[in-house]
């Protein structure tokens, strides 16, 4: 196999990172002086060994942050202006750092590098370009009151930073996650304790360099690498005003019983199960090469992945036969291979879920194409599809988190929408039709946080996102984010 970087390239860019966390501007080994490792799970070879973060030194962070919030010349009370223009900084630096970043995700995650390339680094650096223009743009209002004489009281409101964050992430799109948190909350002028995913602390670590060199004063981003528990207490620390957590519903209801200790405010993007509807009148081509995108990208590790395939029957043996030629023809393989498609679960516990999944897919009768376990080492498991699938199938129901999507049919004058809203989920959802009036009533019909129409997996800066029910609450990203980040103020003054 020849890999689309050198072997040199690779010891230089993994070897120059920091393997400590940074607290208050600087790299700091873990209180206990314990280490991890993080695996390429492609090969199942150590990559780097980073700093083991637990409570203790997720206690240090936030003092770090709490001095940084309540020290407000040096972030809080920074003109506006220069702030953004140290995000936009930021977005720049990850741009010039590119391949590095790619290369860290393909290696930590198992990602293709060209996927890497392509997608998440620049929708990371888009991240902190578009929140860098809204640290000069959040403002209150004057609101004319409806009881008292407007010419004896003005009301008026502020919008201010919420306070110190802690954000905890996963490890399906680290550098990704990394940006979706940190932009909207450095623009805010909250300052941050952010915890990666134990399986991918890498990009994380290479971010916290760029941030330093961008300008950032020391104390406003710090970065705890740790497992599970790290994460606990940093829901649970009394010092943080508000918690951001992607991952999955479980561990959502965690950090939310976690969190009421000082009431906190919570935003979680959480898991998903999303219907994607296929009507008899859509494009066929293009339903097919959505609806194998919707659940192969990112190895189906995505929280909006399209695991549910409803066709309506006169063209379902077309699309799912369609669906399972793009299957076959989908390279799996080592991410830093050129040719590769798909690269490997991100770990052997993600691989045993996976594979379990399909295993009880076929338990209950559901019938397996693909699925296959590609190689002896290394975490791979090739596209599947499930078919004659029954709605009470656990691998129908829950979330996989994998390459996996159970399709079936619907008749063209049953009604799917109650199917597809048959879910403890709602994070995404899609339809593919060329009947526009079909395509948008469909669309508001669905229980979902976003609706994709003849398309999926299409994100931006500018768009929110977030889920319905047990997906999750609040919405990330445009400027609805920042209702999570800011606290609106009012204040009442007497004119006479
Ligand atoms: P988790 O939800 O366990 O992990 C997400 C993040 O939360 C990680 O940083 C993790 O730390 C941290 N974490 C774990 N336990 C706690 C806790 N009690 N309190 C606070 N933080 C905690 O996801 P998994 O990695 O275990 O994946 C399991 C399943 O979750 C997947 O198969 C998938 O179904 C779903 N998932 C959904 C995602 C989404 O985007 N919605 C993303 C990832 C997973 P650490 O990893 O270091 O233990």
């Amino acid at each position: 196999m020849t890999l689309a970087v050198d072997e040199s390239r690779i010891q230089e860019t993994v070897g120059s990172l920091s393997r400590k966390m940074l607290i208050n501007g600087e790299w700091v080994d873990a209180a206990s002086g314990r280490t991890f490792d993080s695996l390429n799970p492609a090969t199942e070879d150590v990559l780097a060994s980073v700093a083991h973060g637990e409570a203790e030194d997720v206690d240090r962070a936030v003092r770090a942050a709490r001095a940084a919030f309540e020290d407000g010349a040096a972030w809080r009370k920074m003109p506006h202006g220069q702030r953004g223009r140290i995000l936009h900084k930021l977005g720049d630096l990850i741009l010039a750092h590119l391949e590095e970043f790619a290369l860290l995700e393909s290696l930590d995650n198992g990602k293709p590098y060209a996927v890497a390339k392509v997608a998440d680094v620049p929708l990371a650096a888009d991240t902190f370009h578009y929140m860098s223009g809204w640290a000069t743009k959040i403002e209150g209002g004057t609101i004319p009151l409806s009881a008292w004489d407007p010419d004896s009281y003005l009301g008026f409101t502020l919008r201010e930073p919420v306070g110190v964050c802690g954000q905890i992430i996963p490890w399906n799109f680290p550098l990704l996650m990394a940006a979706w948190k940190v932009a909207p909350v450095l623009a805010a002028g909250c300052t941050t304790v952010l915890k990666p995913a134990e399986q991918t602390p890498l990009s994380a670590l290479l971010l916290g360099e760029l941030a330093m060199q961008a300008g950032l004063p020391p104390g406003v981003l710090n970065i705890v690498t740790g497992y599970g528990d790290a994460g606990a207490a940093l829901a649970a620390h009394p010092d943080v005003d508000k918690v951001a957590f992607t991952g999955s519903t479980e561990v959502g209801k965690e950090i939310v019983k976690a969190a009421a200790g000082n009431l906190k405010k919570i935003t979680l993007e959480l898991g998903g199960k999303s219907p994607n509807v296929v009507f008899a009148d859509a494009d066929i081509d293009k339903a097919i090469a959505g609806s194998a995108n919707a659940i192969f990208f990112n190895q189906g590790e995505c929280c909006v992945a399209g695991s549910r395939l409803y066709v309506e029957e006169s063209v379902y043996d077309q699309v799912v036969e369609g669906v399972a030629e793009q299957a076959r023809s989908i390279k799996v393989g080592n991410g830093l291979d050129p040719t590769t498609n798909m690269g490997p679960l991100v770990s052997a516990e993600q691989f045993e879920r996976v594979t379990g999944y399909i295993d009880s897919g076929k338990d209950d009768g559901a019938n397996v194409i693909g699925g296959d376990r590609i190689g002896d080492r290394g975490y791979f498991v090739g596209p599947t599809i499930l078919t004659g699938t029954r709605e009470d199938m656990t691998a129908v129901r829950e979330e996989i988190f994998g390459p996996v999507v159970a399709a079936a049919p619907f008749a063209s004058d049953s009604d799917i929408i109650p199917v597809a809203n048959n879910s403890n989920y709602g994070l995404g959802a899609g339809v593919f039709t060329r009947d526009i009036t079909k395509a948008i009533r469909t669309a508001k019909r669905l229980r979902a946080g976003t609706v994709w129409i003849n398309t999926w997996n299409i994100f931006d800066a500018t768009l929110p996102f977030g889920g319905y029910k047990e997906s999750g609450w609040g919405r990330e990203m445009g400027h609805a984010v920042f209702n999570n980040y800011l606290e609106t103020k009012t204040v009442i003054t007497d004119l006479s």
